[in-house]
């Protein structure tokens, strides 16, 4: 295999348990050549990912909760003193309160509005800020989105105006870091089971319709999104930044299904 990320080191941020896409991006990662650093939000998920990180030989596996500048501030403290530079980031992060993704979006509480845009939002811009820092050679960042930033999906609610806040922040910070050569993008992945994708309302019914009606006719994989996270973190990317990746079966570009599959 081609070793695409020999001598490249980067943080990820993110892995609750192996069905998280960021472990499914960790282990393309490691197969092409990667150096790896983990964080974790607190000790229940820390015994899952530990185990993960020994399977990749991963030494740096790091508590980091977004909610607390602290948490993020002393994680790249410990990079800085580890490693002499960073070359790409993965922030795989979001979180609503599970009452909120279901229902009206027009009943979202003041408060969870703003805890949703600190964790699934602003922290991409906090951690970025911290991260380019530490790439004096330039490097690449993704983040994670979903295609309900542009389009009024049931139960999705505030989280899809988060994401369309993270989206713009992509550009945002594209055009900040662009003059010295680093790179951000987004991946905007279609409907994956993992722990975050479950507590949205009606799951079920989300993932069915868009495999059905998505032009592949079925979902996306781990390993395909660790595909598209290694272009997008690797030198294949070189000229892309600021861009919204979508990996989701070409499932944004329909605007209506087909007549015999409705
Ligand atoms: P996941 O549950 O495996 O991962 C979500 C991660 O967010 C967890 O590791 C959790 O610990 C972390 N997190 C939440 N609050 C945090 C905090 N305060 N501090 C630090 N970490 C925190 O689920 P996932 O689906 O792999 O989610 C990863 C990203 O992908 C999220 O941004 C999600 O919105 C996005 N996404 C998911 C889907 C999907 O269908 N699963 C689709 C598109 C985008």
């Amino acid at each position: 295999m081609q070793e695409l990320m020999k001598g490249k080191r980067g943080l990820i941020m993110g892995i609750a348990n192996d069905h998280s896409i960021a472990w499914g991006m960790a282990k393309t990662l490691h197969a092409h050549g990667a150096e790896l650093a983990f964080t974790f939000q607190g000790e229940a998920l820390g015994k899952r990912v530990k185990p993960l990180a020994e399977q990749l030989g991963v030494e740096l596996v790091l508590p980091c909760d977004v909610e607390d500048i602290a948490s993020v501030d002393a994680t790249f403290d410990v990079l800085r003193e580890k490693w002499s530079r960073l070359d790409f980031v993965i922030h795989a992060i979001g979180f609503a309160d599970k009452n909120e993704l279901k229902g009206r979006y027009a009943d979202t509480s003041r408060e969870n509005f703003s805890r949703t845009m600190v964790i699934s939002c602003f922290s991409f811009t906090e951690v970025a800020k911290r991260a380019a820092e530490q790439m004096p050679q330039g490097g690449s960042m993704i983040t994670l989105t979903y295609g309900a930033s542009m389009r009024a999906m049931p139960n999705y609610n505030v989280m899809g105006v988060a994401k369309a806040a993270l989206e713009a922040s992509v550009r945002y910070l594209a055009a900040d870091f662009g003059p010295r050569g680093i790179r951000v993008n987004a991946i905007s992945a279609g409907p994956v089971r993992t722990l975050a994708g479950s507590g949205i309302g009606e799951a079920r019914a989300m993932f069915a319709f868009q495999q059905k009606h998505s032009p592949l006719r079925r979902g996306v994989t781990l390993d395909e999104l660790g595909g598209s996270a290694l272009y997008l973190l690797s030198d294949l990317s070189g000229g892309v930044t600021g861009e919204i990746h979508y990996v989701d079966s070409g499932y944004n570009i329909v605007l209506m299904p087909k007549p015999e599959d409705l």
